[in-house]
């Protein structure tokens, strides 16, 4: 079978803080298959990072995808790169949701899949740090934006009787304990994917999260390239935003039918509460 084969791509970086350290990042691409054909894919904040990484998988698999963000040169950049469509969005601001929708069902003739990227992280220090301004932009853009897009989303697919699925980009700190409102907002999509799940079930329409570890990415300020050793990270290194595309791509493909209510951790088992290791 196709789906069973991948593809090893083997990059080899030297750490320079360590003597002799090498850290390897070996990143398993399933094997082009087709398997999103007829898809239509909405990404919020799909600009860069994890976004672009699974518009660019989408595409490859035979996917029709929309990226959307507050950036419009960066959008078109990555939408002329990537061979996608694109349009302006600011998930904190609600009231502009369905009429982002419509526009989106316009440019992709139809909308099945939705995947709720977006988000921000401000990084408190600690408790103390946090206050009502850093409080309510990360609970605006993570959690309230991508519930009410959600709910925008699963109205159309009801309006026009299609079926369909909603990825959401959860984190592994919404798996364990913070005191900083970031985690509290993966910790909650973690819950509404479970509620959504158990609620659309019937109609057929999928709801899961991925929940990636510490990934290169602009809003972690670690880089894709060069020195990759993270000791945080069980493996040593930093995750790739590639390697969770290749995740969100079979969970929001057709080959992921039976799989709803998930949060598939991609974190080699850091967050498992083990009794030893
Ligand atoms: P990133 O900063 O590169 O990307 C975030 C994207 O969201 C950007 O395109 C940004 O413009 C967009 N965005 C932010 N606020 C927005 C708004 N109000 N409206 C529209 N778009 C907005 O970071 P990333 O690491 O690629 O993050 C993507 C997702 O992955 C986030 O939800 C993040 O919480 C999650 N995540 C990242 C990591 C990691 O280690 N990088 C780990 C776990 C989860």
């Amino acid at each position: 079978m196709l789906l069973k084969q991948y593809i090893k791509r083997g990059i080899q970086y030297v750490f320079k803080g360590i003597p002799n350290k090498v850290v390897n990042a070996n990143i398993y691409y399933l094997q082009p298959n087709h398997t999103l054909l007829g898809k239509k894919i909405i990404i919020t904040g799909g600009g860069r990072g994890l976004g672009a990484a699974m518009a660019k998988k989408f595409v490859l698999e035979g996917a029709e995808v929309l990226i959307a963000g507050r950036n419009e040169n960066t959008l078109k950049e990555t939408a002329l790169a990537i061979g996608c469509k694109y349009l302006k969005l600011d998930v904190s601001d609600v009231s502009s949701f369905e009429d982002f929708i419509k526009k989106a069902d316009l440019e992709l003739d139809g909308i099945n899949v939705l995947v709720n990227n977006a988000g921000i992280s401000l990084h408190e220090e600690t408790f103390f740090d946090v206050t009502p301004d850093t409080f309510d932009k990360q609970i605006n853009t993570n959690f309230r934006g991508a519930f009410f897009m959600t709910q925008t989303f699963i109205s159309y697919l009801k309006k026009t009787n299609k079926n369909g699925n909603v990825l959401f980009i959860s984190s592994e700190t919404g798996e364990t304990m913070d005191c900083r409102p970031y985690g509290f907002t993966k910790a909650a999509i973690n819950s509404m994917v479970k509620g959504l799940a158990n609620l659309f079930a019937k109609d057929e329409i999928r709801i899961n999260a991925i929940a990636p570890g510490i990934t290169a990415s602009d809003m972690t300020g670690l880089p894709k390239e060069g020195n990759i050793y993270f000791g945080g990270n069980i493996i040593e290194r930093i995750y790739m935003p590639e390697e969770m595309a290749e995740i969100s791509a079979f969970l929001v493909s057709d080959a992921a039918y039976c799989i709803s209510g998930q949060i598939i951790t991609c974190n080699n088992a850091k967050t498992i509460n083990v009794r030893w290791r």
